[in-house]
């Protein structure tokens, strides 16, 4: 690995990471406009001039790496990572994350769809050069997002506060991070990753710059409503324990109130009233059952997650790159 020659805080080496899932829609003009602001960070002399953009292919049926490829050999500023197959957006950007730490000071990650604002790169560059190692994106707001997006986001952002997992809402993964903060992310091996939640655990000085989110650019949304759920789900497990607490405390509180019910039975026996009917024993067996159901899901869930924390497996297999001097 080739050692960085030391840069000035105020003049970083900038890296531009984006993650690409069949993106021929918007690939050329996400690659046009980054490039556009990359030359503008080099005059104004915020950047070294050999700051550059990585685009990772993220196992692509369409035309994406052949894009890739095209503008790696017309741009010198521009890389380009191959996985071997679609690993899913957290391990594509981390792939990119891991290439180029080995280059870069600074290194930032957007969507290729640019539905967070360009504008505010430079003013995410110029809070690292004030001294944070962490610039989180933030969106204002989320007119841009359907109503149902907005209102899932909103209660996975409640859910997980109210399970005190440290999260910054309205935060997806639009956010610089130095050197040294993304060294020590990276020393979180974990499988399942869901860097939202990892990226507050690492510390350093950080920041919050806000601004507001537009519309796709081109093409449709690469997380489905399945995909949400997954990323959700993955919040939420690879964070907290609060779920599996959670259904102790439900499984006591049934018990207490199983036993108070117990309790009223033989009162009303002894008082000669005849128990009441069928209907609320089915459906307290039902509801019982759904609880018990439910419960093991969760902790199936977990437990599945040390069943794949246990294997070790590698995240991506790199198929390609072009440009650059990681090795
Ligand atoms: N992406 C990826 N692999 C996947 C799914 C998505 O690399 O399996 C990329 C995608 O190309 C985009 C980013 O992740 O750059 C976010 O996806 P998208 O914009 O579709 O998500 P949304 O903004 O709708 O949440
Ligand atoms: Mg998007």
């Amino acid at each position: 690995m080739l050692a960085l020659p030391a840069t000035p805080r105020n003049k970083p080496r900038l890296a531009i990471v984006v993650p690409c899932y069949n993106e021929d829609e918007v690939f050329a003009y996400c690659q046009r406009e980054l490039s556009h602001l990359l030359d503008t960070m080099v005059q104004e002399q915020a950047v070294q001039p050999d700051s550059f953009l990585l685009f990772v292919d993220d196992g692509s049926r369409d035309a994406t790496w052949a894009q890739i490829k095209n503008a790696c050999a017309k741009n010198q500023h521009v890389q380009g990572l191959k996985l071997s197959r679609n690993v899913g957006h957290q391990s594509a950007l981390l792939a990119g994350l891991e290439t180029a730490v080995r280059q870069a000071d600074a290194i930032l990650s957007i969507d290729a769809d640019l539905q967070d604002d360009i504008q505010a790169i430079p003013r995410m560059v110029e809070a690292y050069r004030a001294g944070y190692d962490v610039v989180y994106g933030v969106r204002e707001s989320r007119q841009t997002d359907s109503w149902f997006k907005r209102a899932t986001a909103e209660s996975f952002y409640r859910l997980m506060t109210a399970m005190k997992v440290r999260q910054i809402p309205n935060h997806a993964d639009f956010r610089l991070l130095s050197h040294r903060a993304l060294t020590a992310l990276l020393h979180y091996t974990e499988r399942n990753t869901y860097l939202r939640g990892l990226v507050p655990l690492v510390g350093f000085p950080s920041t919050e710059i806000s601004y507001t989110r537009g519309l796709r650019t081109a093409g449709v949304s690469k997380y489905p409503f399945r995909k949400m759920v997954a990323l959700a789900v993955e919040g939420i497990t690879s964070t907290t324990t609060a779920p599996l607490r959670l259904i102790a405390v439900l499984g006591l509180c049934i018990c207490l109130l199983s036993l108070a019910a117990g309790l009223a039975v033989l009162v009303q026996k002894f008082n000669g009233a005849t128990t009441a009917g069928w209907p609320s024993l089915i459906l307290s067996v039902f509801f019982m059952g759904g609880v018990q159901m439910l419960s093991l899901g969760v902790i199936g869930e977990y437990i599945g997650k040390i069943y794949l924390e246990t294997k070790h497996r590698p995240r991506f297999h790199v198929e390609s790159f072009i440009g650059g001097t990681a090795d």
